[in-house]
């Protein structure tokens, strides 16, 4: 073995082709080097996952580059190259002294001219690698899988949690794959299935429902003899694209047979579930009346009720200053409530202008697009506290990561302005409840908590609340997929087309 025997690195984005505009090189953060071990040991994340088994196995790590977006709208070409380019000149780089790779991918990332970015660095990691140096691939849960990342990598290695609480486990089990491989102990060969599903958002939910006995009968496929790794992605829907949908990549030892029968047996099981993955939920008004219902019961003694804006959730991609939830708690009148979030720059930059004590009437949220709402207008509010947004994680989900919301104020409005409104500069997905502790609210004290999140809440939410509330929204992340138009993906696909029992399989 070599000096450095693994190379890690990475390059991460969801893009959402719905959303205008395009991500550039500069909404990125970066880490390179020796700051990767230094940002993220210790960390629930996939470089903290890396580092925790290159330290139990002793395995010496070359951190080179790793990038990483909020989701947003698709790259464009200069953010890619410049990226994508970083990171492969740094693989080139070690390319003749290591003995396996791990890159730390999301899965659905698009650029204005790719719709498989994911494929295409793989292609050029692969072109400078060689054939010979294994790659192992860790993925989002909401990756969107192509053939072509299959073949170019040579272990596909996906969270299997939604929230998405395992994802340093996912470096740890990607990582220890690579080891194995490089051993010799393991020779990896994957095999993809597709059923054509698009289960709703809220109904990925890995905790309950249909997507944990999925997920259960993955675990149990995993005993078959020589399968190693059962992956399920129930896919990112908001891409218009080619690659859009469910994929099951699962990996055998040496054994295509194997994999290639896992993963049509996980599919026919998600296909015969398909209905169980579509619902009605509650739209904004209806939503809130029941939160007050639950509230005027004394439901909120075990905790608040949470109500989750899924359709404008900036994890997805969306603007985050949409109000038509917001404004369904101010029309009726909800007090000792949260909301998180509404991104909008102009406002925090008003009330920083006013000062923290001072009252001021501002036109809240609805500004990006018109996907999102109209502003609540003349809305007026007392700035209680304004902070720097910079909030570590302390729930479940990327615990000891520190997000950046940017300047974040603290804004009582509503009646008896008993409702806080978290206004920030940055779209951050507000999954993490440290964001109201870090203006001075108890989340858990409140009766009714709206959080901007299509199921990734639940993770740190739904311990303190006595009821989860998701509704169905709007905005650039709609929870079901039959709401946004598609014009390229492969069809038909349920529940967006009408389909029967024999439409599928088709082995
Ligand atoms: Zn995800």
């Amino acid at each position: 073995m070599s000096e450095e025997p693994v190379l890690f690195g990475g390059f991460a984005h969801e893009s959402n082709t719905f959303a205008t505009d395009s991500t550039t090189r500069t909404d990125f953060s970066v880490h390179e080097g020796s700051e990767i071990p230094e940002t993220f040991r210790g960390t629930n994340s996939v470089a903290g996952g890396v580092c925790a088994t290159a330290d139990r196995e002793d395995l010496d790590v070359a951190w080179t580059y790793l990038a990483r977006a909020e989701p947003g709208p698709v790259l464009s070409s200069d953010a890619f190259e410049h990226h994508a380019g970083r990171l492969v000149a740094a693989v080139e780089t070690h390319a003749d002294s290591v003995d396996g790779v791990v890159l730390s991918l999301h899965g659905a990332m698009a650029t204005d001219t790719l719709d498989d970015a994911e494929g295409e660095l793989l292609g050029r990691v692969r072109d400078v690698l060689g054939p010979d140096v294994p790659v192992a691939v860790t993925l989002d849960l909401h990756a969107n899988v192509s053939e072509a990342m299959v073949e170019r990598a040579d272990a596909l290695v996906a969270y299997r949690t939604y929230p998405h609480v395992d994802v340093g486990e996912t470096g740890e089990r990607a990582t220890r794959l690579l080891a194995e491989t490089m051993r010799g102990d393991l020779d990896p060969t994957t095999r993809l299935e597709r059923p054509p599903v698009l289960p709703m958002g809220p109904l990925q939910n890995t905790r309950d429902g249909p997507m944990a006995e999925v997920m259960a009968r993955a675990r149990d496929l995993e005993s078959r003899p020589n399968v190693r790794l059962v992956n399920v992605l129930p896919g990112y829907h908001m891409a218009d694209s080619p690659v859009m949908g469910f994929s099951v990549p699962v990996l055998a030892d040496d054994d295509p047979a194997a994999a290639r029968e896992a993963a049509r047996d996980l599919a026919a099981f998600v296909w015969e579930r398909r209905e169980s993955f579509v619902a009605d939920l509650p739209g904004p008004e209806e939503g809130v009346r029941r939160a007050r219902e639950l509230v005027a019961e004394g439901a909120t003694a075990d905790g608040p009720v949470v109500l989750a804006d899924t359709g404008d959730n900036p994890g997805g991609g969306t603007a985050a200053d949409g109000t038509t939830v917001l404004r369904a708690m101010l029309d009726q009148g909800v007090t000792n409530a949260g909301f998180a979030i509404v991104r909008d720059p102009a406002v925090v930059a008003e009330c920083a202008a006013a000062g923290v004590g001072e009252r001021l009437t501002v036109d809240l949220g609805g500004k990006t697009d018109d996907a999102h709402g109209e502003p609540v207008r003349d809305l007026t509010g007392y700035v209680a506290a304004i902070a720097d947004g910079r909030v570590e994680n302390t729930g479940p989900m990327l615990t000891g990561i520190v997000r950046e919301f940017g300047r974040t104020v603290r804004l009582q409005c509503g009646r008896d302005e008993s409702v806080t409104v978290l206004v920030t500069e940055n779209r951050v997905q507000p999954y993490d409840a440290e964001v109201f502790r870090h203006v001075g609210v108890a989340p858990e004290r409140l009766d009714v908590v709206a959080v901007k999140s299509n199921n990734h809440y639940r993770a740190d939410y739904e311990p303190m609340a006595s009821h989860v509330l998701p509704l169905d929204t709007i905005g650039l992340r709609p929870p079901d997929p039959r709401t946004p138009t598609f014009e390229r993906v492969r069809r038909p696909v349920f529940p967006i087309d009408a389909m029967a029992d024999g439409d599928y399989p088709d082995w």
